[in-house]
């Protein structure tokens, strides 16, 4: 099977083919992702309209572009595998529309993906796992922990109740003067800081569920940040490093912590060979790995972290998770809708209201 995978719901355009033969592991053809960060650089965040006009421009561009990299025509499709949500909903329908146009035109079936499902499934993309394995998806829009248990089956065991770690590091960042995107640059910092300069809080450790609160850290932050600046008359490297390995500190701890809850059900499950796997932009955090690996070591399951590129947003996850849902028998119409708010887990009472 081959499938054309198209990404648009944030501010990465992106198509990607991936091919899998029976059996067989899958293949990622071609990859190629055009980000928008330049576009949005001025304004602090990502500007929606900007962001779908962009993705309108760019996605035939980048079809075109996956296809010479695959030495593929559209002929050799089997199906178009699209982002359908959540997301920004003028970039989403862009990708809708461009992968029912194809699908129109060459009467190719059409495959509605998950976002999120396309991040979870990435450990199966590029390793030989198996059903269930949990996921830890840390990004700069999330913070979930999921069971997989199929394509379109998973149970969510909790996540962040405000901001996601992601955005807590750019945030950080934005207060202490380090350029975005906000984790490498804080990362940095941290290395020639010391962690214990500055007591960050840890909020929810002291509940037994597997939810996390990332909010209260930029205001620890700034509290900090400006009593050092009326006691003296600035902040000096030093100060800002400390800060950083401080901040980074409360987010591998919390991390570790919540992470050995939501470890403990999941074994309660007891599978073969247990697989904690990680995905998002945030899993590229090296203090972060090391203390998931550690644990993982200790608790005896496998740790799992794609590489970086396939980690943050792109197509082939995409492709991979619509190629699953395909094998499944899933078809889409020209009906399929584009979804702002899809949650994973349709079940679980912690999203509602949540809308993560
Ligand atoms: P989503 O895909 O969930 O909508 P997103 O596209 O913003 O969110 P990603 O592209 O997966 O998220 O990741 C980007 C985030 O990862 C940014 O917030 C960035 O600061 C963070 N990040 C990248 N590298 C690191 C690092 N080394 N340490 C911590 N955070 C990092
Ligand atoms: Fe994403």
């Amino acid at each position: 099977l081959t499938l054309l995978g198209l990404e648009s719901s944030c501010d990465d355009t992106a198509a990607a083919i991936v091919r899998q033969q029976d059996g067989a592991p899958a293949e990622i053809l071609s990859s190629v992702v055009f980000g928008q960060t330049e576009l949005h650089s001025a304004f602090g965040g990502v500007v929606p309209e900007i962001a779908a006009r962009a993705h309108a421009e760019k996605l035939d561009t980048c079809v075109r572009d996956a296809l010479s990299e695959a030495n593929l025509t559209l002929d050799d499709l089997d199906a178009i595998a699209v982002t359908a949500g959540p997301g920004l909903i003028g970039g989403v329908m862009s990708g809708v529309m461009c992968a029912k146009g194809i699908a129109a035109a060459k009467g190719l079936p059409l495959v509605g993906v998950n976002h999120l499902a396309g991040h979870a499934l990435t450990p199966r993309l590029t390793d030989d796992i198996a059903y269930p394995y949990l996921m830890l998806l840390v990004s700069g829009g999330h913070c979930q922990y999921l069971i997989a248990r199929g394509p379109e089956a998973f149970s969510r065991l909790g996540g962040t109740i405000d901001d996601a770690p992601g955005e807590a590091f750019d945030k950080t960042a934005r207060l202490l003067g380090l350029p975005q995107p906000g984790g490498p640059s804080v990362q940095k910092e941290a290395e020639h800081g010391d962690p214990a300069r500055f007591r960050f809080p840890r909020p929810l450790l002291d509940r037994p569920d597997c939810n996390l609160s990332f909010s209260g850290l930029k205001t620890a932050l700034m509290r900090m940040r400006d009593q050092i600046v009326t006691e003296k008359t600035g902040l000096t490297r030093q100060d800002r490093a400390d800060l950083c390995a401080g901040f980074q500190a409360a987010i591998v701890d919390t991390l570790v912590q919540k992470t050995r809850r939501a470890l403990t059900l999941y074994l309660d499950e007891a599978p073969a060979i247990p697989t904690l796997a990680v995905a998002g932009g945030v899993a590229a955090n090296t203090e972060i790995r090391a203390g998931l690996v550690a644990l993982c070591a200790e608790l005896e399951t496998d740790f799992l972290a794609p590489p970086l590129n396939l980690c943050t947003d792109n197509a082939a996850m995409i492709a991979y998770a619509g190629l699953e849902r395909f094998r499944t028998g899933a078809r889409d119409g020209m009906d399929l809708v584009a979804r702002p708010r899809w949650p994973l887990d349709q079940t679980s009472p912690a999203l509602i209201g949540s809308g993560k």
